[in-house]
Parts: C-alpha cells; sequence; structure tokens
C-alpha cells in the first residue's frame, strides 16, 4: 500500500479547525488548546503510520475517528477532575474520598474569609503583624486543657517537626510495640531519621514495660515517644506503659514526653456507642509535654496537623525554620477556628461536626432514611430489584479499625445488566456515587450519604435508565 496516500487522507488542520463540531469547542476553551489538540491528533496519526504502515484497518480507524478524538482531547483539560462524590461505602473516614467532611457552616465561615482579605497575620487590636496561630490557639487551648497550640500541614508532618525541633542529634526512645506504619510513608522509625533524631527501640513487639525506657535513659536522651496504634491492635498476652507512668516517668528525669495520638479524638466515644479512644485531655491531664494529632480524622476537621501541650516546648517548635514550610494556609485556619468552636459544647459538636455526627446517628433515622430511598427508586423496578438491608459502618482512616456500626443500606441488583457495570455507571456519574458490591449486590449505606444526597442519588440513577 502506499503509505503517502494514508498521508493524504489525514485531514489537514485548517480543515479541522473549519469542522462544525470542532468550532463548538471554541465556546468552551481557548482556540490555542483546540489547535494544539488537533495538531497532535495529525501527528500521532503520521506517527501510527509510521510506525504500523500495514495495519491498514487501524490507520482508516484513525483517520475516521479523529475529531471525536480531539473532541475527548480537549475535554479532558476543559473539564474538573476533582469533583463531589457521594459515600454509600459506609466508612466514615474514608480515605480516598477526603476524609473527613466539613459542614456546610465551616466552609461557608471560610468562603467569605477566603474570598477577600482577612487578619490572618495582622492584630486588629494593634494594628501590627500578628500571628496566623492567634486565631485558633486560644480556644484549641480552652477545649484541650493545653497550655499552648499550633498547626501544621498534617499529623505526618506535626510529628516531623515536633522531633526536628527537639530531638536533632540526640535520642528518643520508643516502645517496639509502637513502630506504627500509617499508609504507605509514614513510618515512625522513618520520620525520626528525618528529622534527625536516633531511636532507641525498648521492649518487644507485644509487651513493654516502666523500666524497659528507664534503663535506656542517658544524657544523650532528648525524649520519650508514646505513638498510638490507631490502625493495629496488639491483642493477648500484651502490656504497655500508660500515658501516666510514662509522663511520671518523664518528670522523674526533666525529659519531655511527646505523644502521637493519631486520631484526635476530643470526645469520650464510648459514651455513644464505641470503643474508648484515648481523649487528647486525657493526655494533658497525664502531664503529657507535647501531642499531636490529625485534623481530619476523628476530630473531624481540615487536613492538619494539631500540636498542643507545654508553652515552653510549643515557642520552641513555633520558632524552627521547619515550621515555615510547613504551616497551614488561611482555608485551613479559618475552618480549623470553626471546628474547634463546636467542641465547646460537646453536644453542639456531636450534632454539627459531619463525622461525629455520622458516629452518633441514630439506627432508626437510618433505617427509615433507607426505606424512604428505596421507595422511590423501585419507581426502576423493571431494572433494578430494591431493598433495603442491614449492613455495618466503619470509622475507616486508620481509627478504631475493628469498630463497626449496626447500619441500614439499599440494596440494588439490577435486572438489566451486570452490577459490575451498574458499579462502573454508578462511578461515571457526573456526582459519582461510590458503594460497595457485595454478593452481586450494589449496596449504599445510608449513614454516610448526607440527607442532601438523596434526590441526587435517585435523579443519577434516573438518568442511567432514561
Ligand atoms: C494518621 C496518623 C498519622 C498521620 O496523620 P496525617 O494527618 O494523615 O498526616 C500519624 N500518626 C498516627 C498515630 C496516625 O494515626
Amino acid at each position: 500500500m502506499d503509505i503517502n496516500k494514508y498521508y493524504r487522507n489525514i485531514p489537514k488542520v485548517d480543515l479541522i479547525m473549519e469542522n462544525d463540531r470542532i468550532k463548538d469547542l471554541l465556546d468552551i476553551t481557548s482556540r490555542d488548546l483546540v489547535l494544539e489538540c488537533a495538531r497532535k491528533a495529525t501527528e500521532d496519526i503520521r506517527a501510527f503510520i509510521n510506525d504500523n504502515p500495514n495495519n491498514e484497518n487501524e490507520i482508516n480507524s484513525l483517520i475516521k475517528n479523529i475529531i471525536n478524538n480531539i473532541i475527548l482531547e480537549v475535554h479532558k483539560f476543559s473539564t474538573y477532575n476533582m469533583k463531589k462524590v457521594i459515600n454509600g461505602t459506609g466508612t466514615i473516614l474514608h480515605t480516598n474520598l477526603g476524609r473527613a467532611p466539613i459542614s456546610n457552616e465551616a466552609a461557608e465561615r471560610a468562603r467569605k474569609i477566603v474570598t477577600g482579605y482577612s487578619n490572618l497575620e495582622y492584630d486588629l487590636e494593634s494594628g501590627i503583624r500578628g500571628s496566623r496561630y492567634s486565631h485558633f490557639e486560644k480556644i484549641i487551648s480552652r477545649v484541650t486543657g493545653a497550655e499552648a497550640a499550633i498547626a501544621v500541614n498534617n499529623n505526618a508532618a506535626a510529628v516531623l517537626l515536633i522531633l526536628s525541633s527537639l530531638a536533632k542529634d540526640k535520642e528518643v526512645i520508643v516502645s517496639r510495640g509502637e513502630l506504627v506504619e500509617i499508609g504507605g510513608s509514614f513510618r515512625v522509625p522513618d520520620v525520626m531519621k528525618q528529622s534527625g533524631g536516633r531511636l532507641v527501640e525498648v521492649g518487644t513487639t507485644n509487651k513493654t514495660h516502666l523500666n524497659d525506657y528507664e534503663e535506656k535513659i542517658s544524657s544523650e536522651t532528648a525524649a520519650l515517644l508514646k505513638v498510638h496504634t490507631s490502625n493495629y491492635k496488639i491483642v493477648g498476652f500484651t502490656e504497655s506503659v500508660s500515658v501516666e507512668e510514662l509522663s511520671d516517668l518523664g518528670k522523674k528525669y526533666n525529659i519531655p514526653v511527646i505523644e502521637d495520638i493519631g486520631s484526635g479524638v476530643l470526645a469520650d466515644l464510648s459514651k455513644y456507642g464505641l470503643t474508648y479512644e484515648p481523649t487528647v485531655q486525657n493526655s494533658i491531664k497525664a502531664g503529657v509535654d507535647i501531642l499531636c494529632f490529625s485534623g481530619d480524622k476523628l476530630l473531624g476537621g481540615p487536613q492538619a496537623g494539631i500540636i498542643v501541650g507545654k508553652k515552653q516546648y510549643i515557642d520552641k517548635i513555633k520558632k524552627h525554620p521547619l515550621n515555615r514550610a510547613l504551616r497551614i494556609d488561611k482555608f485551613t485556619a479559618a475552618v480549623l477556628e470553626s471546628v474547634f468552636h463546636e467542641y465547646i459544647d460537646e453536644e453542639k459538636a456531636m450534632k454539627n461536626i459531619p463525622v461525629l455526627n455520622m458516629i452518633n446517628m441514630n439506627i432508626a433515622d437510618i433505617k427509615l432514611r433507607a426505606e424512604a430511598l428505596a421507595e422511590k427508586l423501585k419507581e426502576m423496578h423493571r431494572y433494578l430489584d430494591i431493598n433495603v438491608e442491614e449492613c455495618l459502618s466503619q470509622i475507616g482512616g486508620g481509627a478504631l479499625p475493628l469498630e463497626r456500626m449496626q447500619s441500614y443500606a439499599v440494596a440494588i441488583r439490577p435486572v438489566t445488566m451486570s452490577c459490575a457495570s451498574f458499579e462502573r455507571q454508578l462511578r461515571n456519574l457526573e456526582i459519582p456515587i461510590i458503594g460497595r458490591v457485595v454478593n452481586d449486590t450494589f449496596l449504599m449505606d445510608l449513614r454516610t450519604v448526607l440527607v442532601d444526597e438523596e434526590k441526587i442519588i435517585y435523579d443519577g440513577i434516573k438518568t442511567l435508565f432514561k
């Protein structure tokens, strides 16, 4: 076959730009982008012909589809990729789905602050430069009982900053039962290495005693570190040292005690039917000198790493050069202040912070909501077999790994297509619906579906059967 004939069949870029469907693209994006995609499409075909001169079918198909392919390419740049999704998985802190959702009120307050200027680093009383931490330091101290507070990018950054500020070139003693790995790249020994501190491991995986720590204390010791084993449990023949005992030991030798408590629980969750998780307030009361936790796990706030504790240490941490590199932005600062305001009144926090509200949801209400949604969806009974089924929700986000909560799901078995295909189509809706597939059934746990999302689910599924 004459290869030049193929080349001649590729439409010229000028002609492509005159195509009506291509011209329509100019309403949604720039001429430069469309031109670039058109050029690239023709070049790609030329390269393909050059490499596969005998693949006539594919060459013809590429040439035939050139307009469609250019449109697809342009759309990749002119539509938004990051979008709202509906979480029907029943996992409250779903790391892949953005962990803790923020309340409308907190987001609205932040919107007002970030869309104009704010007093982020301006002291309105004195009219001179202020601190971005001032907006929430008092309220965090009030809620946690700590002397001082600061927040950085996330909890991994908080641990790195604390160790870099207090333990560089010195030793930090940690129990072997607490050498935690949190999701891939955060491992306590690696963070220690990054900070320039030296890890001194004591005890064994299942048992560490107070004298294991005490025996290793020397003039080289910068701190005693306790890490909450948030995402696993060591059960059976076990023993670990409590924060009270460790704090007393630190005091005896005048060595600061650091605790990475992970999830930042401020309310006693055992009151709401969950297993007791150590609270920040309890560790402060026990005498821990520096404590850090995530903002977007059980605290229910924005991504952040919150550091609280004795003023002398927090001051030192604030002055460390790394702090400037890890600092939070104005959006986070605004949301963080809102979230801690809710915690002044625990009852308010349980109601207004979405994560806590989901934990504390009344099971009868979940069932009623599932039944109402199922009833509406039954309109599509020719395509879908719909029921309400009991299911189990979980906390997720590496917190309370063994905990499950009774819940109700709308269970859908598609009649006219496979469950895998149904699941894929829901994932590709304008507002994607993410659920769980169990035994060829698509489950949507209503615990993690916000009330105003029920209509979006109904509308979304309806578009599949128009
Ligand atoms: C989750 C967790 C971290 C990491 O927190 P991020 O906010 O995700 O950076 C560190 N330590 C412990 C114990 C954790 O549970």
